[in-house]
């Protein structure tokens, strides 16, 4: 069986990971989303089905014992990407999505450069600004630590293999959809079928 692709998504805190993403899920079903493991406290209830919760000891705990495909510190929390899953869904054939800060998708991509990594950018910091504001999930100083931390990140989309302007919402998740649908088309994926066709010649 070929191997599946994992997708690696980033972007600034509010520049729309989780609304472009939610596109793709609502128009597709053969995908696994990553639940990534946090020691961030709940914001909502839709937190449920992106994260599982852990305290800051279970956490290291994890890295000792390597349970992670990676790990990073954000805004005084640790997020980090359960390895088991991940792996056992690739060895499938399956696409693989997983949602992570600038750190944590360089220390994948160091590990698996195969994978594709996506960033998604608002079209300018004003409008970030706004949006993160008006999704009213952080506090004033919380707002302001994302905020401050979003051009720095932005900076690192140079090293992506993608990018994604989330503008207007129906032309990014277009654009998000042909990057991930393109990428079931390349030659590497579909080899076995390749061979099969010849075998049949
Ligand atoms: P992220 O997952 O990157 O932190 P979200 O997907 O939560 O960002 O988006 C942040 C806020 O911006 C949400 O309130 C969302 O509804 C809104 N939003 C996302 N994309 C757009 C868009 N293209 N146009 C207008 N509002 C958007
Ligand atoms: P939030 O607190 O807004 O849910 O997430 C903060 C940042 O952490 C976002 O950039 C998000 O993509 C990132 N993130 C979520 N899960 C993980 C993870 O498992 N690992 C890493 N490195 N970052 C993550």
């Amino acid at each position: 069986m070929e191997q599946g692709r994992l997708f690696i998504i980033s972007g600034p805190s509010g520049s729309g990971k989780d609304t472009v993403l939610k596109t793709y899920f609502d128009r597709h079903s053969d995908y696994e989303f990553s639940v990534s493991t946090i020691t961030r406290p709940k914001r909502d209830k839709s937190d449920e089905q992106k994260y599982n919760f852990t305290s800051r000891e279970n956490f290291l705990r994890l890295i000792e014992e390597d349970k992670l495909l990676e790990y990073a510190e954000y805004c005084g929390n640790f997020y980090g990407t359960p390895r088991e899953p991940v792996e056992k869904w690739i060895s499938e054939g399956k696409d693989v999505f997983v949602e992570v800060e600038t750190v944590g998708a360089a220390k994948i991509k160091a590990k698996m450069p195969e994978a594709v990594s996506i960033f998604i950018l608002p079209p300018s910091l004003s409008v970030l600004k706004k949006r993160l504001s008006g999704r009213a999930t952080e506090t004033a100083e919380q707002l302001e630590k994302r905020l401050k931390k979003a051009a720095d990140e932005m900076k690192r989309s140079v090293d992506y293999d993608y990018i994604v302007i989330n503008d207007r919402l129906e032309e990014a998740a277009d654009c998000f959809e042909r990057i991930i649908l393109a990428d079931r088309q390349r030659t590497e994926r579909n080899k076995n079928f390749i061979n099969e066709v010849l075998e049949n010649a």
